[in-house]
């Protein structure tokens, strides 16, 4: 059993849900040229613009809802997304999102076990949408690997800081081994052996979702 935390809850609230969607939002928008430049070198060069544009509409949908409960907050960004985000990365976040959404339901505050739980299966939203494998170099790369390991150490009890630190170190290590891949799936499949060298904009999104995840999910535990 996870220690009681002295310090107050240990979970997922409507507020650091909340957050979390902002802080995602920021740093997209902070690394929107460095996304656009790797979508530029195997895709199209629109991912940095395109999920700029679906986070700052996520974010003022979010501002302008009293979201009661975490669910409710997923569903709005994974509705802002889809219909905000033309290609594929905006539907594919938007498919995490409200897969996240019904997962989470009407809870107002999620367990560590529950937003485990949650994430995993937005994750299995996305393989369920884009059909992609791990190895296929796409954002799945990233978050696969994130979500089993958020799921394992909190299975084992490690602290709900931790857990949130592993997950952003097997994202990010998920990430960094997209460099080499010839991508099998998206736009980057078109190149063929000349997607390979390259780090998949994706996936790099997605290890920001996950690092933006340890810097405020875990606000209030230690
Ligand atoms: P588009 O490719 O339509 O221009 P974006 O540039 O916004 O859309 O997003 C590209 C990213 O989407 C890729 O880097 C990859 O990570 C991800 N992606 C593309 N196709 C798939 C898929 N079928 N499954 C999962 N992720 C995918
Ligand atoms: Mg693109």
């Amino acid at each position: 059993m996870r220690e009681a935390d002295p310090g107050g809850h240990v979970g997922v609230s409507v507020e650091s849900a909340s957050a979390w969607v902002r802080a995602w939002a920021d740093a997209i928008a902070t690394n929107k040229q460095a996304l656009t430049k790797l979508d530029s070198a195997i895709g199209d060069g629109d991912h940095g613009t395109n999920m700029d544009r679906g986070m700052k509409a996520a974010v003022d949908k979010l501002a302008g809802s009293a979201a009661a409960d975490v669910g409710t907050v997923f569903k709005t960004v994974g509705m802002a997304l889809v219909s905000k985000v033309g290609g594929a990365g905006g539907p594919l976040y938007g498919s995490l999102f409200m897969q996240m959404g019904s997962a989470a339901g009407g809870e107002s505050e999620l367990s560590p076990e529950g937003f485990a739980t949650a994430f995993e299966a937005g994750v299995n939203g996305v393989v369920a949408r884009g059909k992609a494998a791990r190895g296929d170099k796409t954002m799945l790369d990233a978050l696969l690997p994130a979500a089993e390991a958020l799921k394992e150490a909190v299975g084992q009890g490690t602290s709900w800081p931790d857990a949130l630190r592993r997950a952003e170190e097997a994202a990010r290590e998920g990430m960094e081994a997209t460099i080499p891949l010839v991508a099998r799936k998206g736009r980057a499949s078109y190149l063929g052996e000349r997607s390979a060298g390259h780090q998949d904009p994706g996936a790099t999104s997605s290890h920001l979702l996950v690092e933006c995840a340890t810097e405020t999910l875990a606000k209030g535990s230690s």
